[in-house]
């Protein structure tokens, strides 16, 4: 392919994440046999050897899990079966159940505050065991829509934590209330004592007396 070759339309579009003097990429010629993906022999596959403890949520045949971290997205979620397969290895009980989870899990993501939308996507050429993606478009981000929603999780600036440990305990809770279990705990409060807060006014009503040059050793001691 030429160096000049015309760039595709969709670099066009509003929600192309990309602005500026864009090449095209030469297209490699292709290989005769692919390389094993990851986990295509099971005794090294990351998702078989994964705890329980790794995923928001599990069940008898199914685990949701997180990135290790906050990312642009309100949540990004995957959807992995326990067992070692495929999407075309699916028997038809699995395959049934994967079509009530991907329902169920688009639901529990589309009722987090904000998010419009959840792209379901599975594209399979990383890692051999099967895993759903589930992208979750904050609402009113029109620019977010369709394709390059998955780029724009790595452009955008990482939500708060508190905020990704919280939505991850709500979905996990609304999974939850249908079977399996939840292992996303909600964050913690960072709360203060109320006899903390007693001796924050105090020192600040002390720093206020010495600023403003009163009596700071009558402040907060009664009558002496
Ligand atoms: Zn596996």
């Amino acid at each position: 392919m030429p160096d000049n070759s015309p760039l595709p339309e969709f670099t066009r579009w509003p929600t192309f994440p990309f602005t500026g003097h864009l090449v095209v990429r030469p297209v490699d010629d292709p290989v005769d046999v692919e390389p094993p993906r990851q986990g295509e022999d099971r005794t090294t596959c990351i998702a078989c050897q994964a705890g329980d403890d790794a995923y928001i949520w599990v069940s008898d045949r199914w685990r949701v899990r997180a990135l290790d971290r906050p990312t642009g997205l309100p949540m990004v979620l995957i959807l992995e079966s326990r067992s070692h397969l495929d999407l075309g290895d699916l028997p038809n009980l699995l395959a049934a159940e994967l079509g009530v989870m991907t329902v169920r899990l688009e639901r529990a993501i589309r009722s987090l505050e904000g998010v419009a939308r959840v792209h379901v996507n599975r594209w399979g050429d990383g890692s051999a065991h099967l895993h759903l993606w589930f992208l979750a478009r904050p609402y009113g981000r029109l620019q977010l829509r369709g394709t390059f929603l998955s780029l724009w999780d790595d452009i955008l600036p990482a939500i708060p934590e508190d905020r990704w440990r919280e939505n991850l305990a709500m979905v996990a809770a609304w999974l939850a209330e249908f079977g399996g279990r939840a292992n996303a705990e909600p964050p913690r409060i960072d709360w203060q004592a109320p006899s903390r807060f007693e001796d924050d006014a105090a020192l600040r009503l002390d720093g206020l007396v010495r600023q403003f040059g009163g009596e700071a050793d009558n402040v907060g001691d009664g009558p002496a």
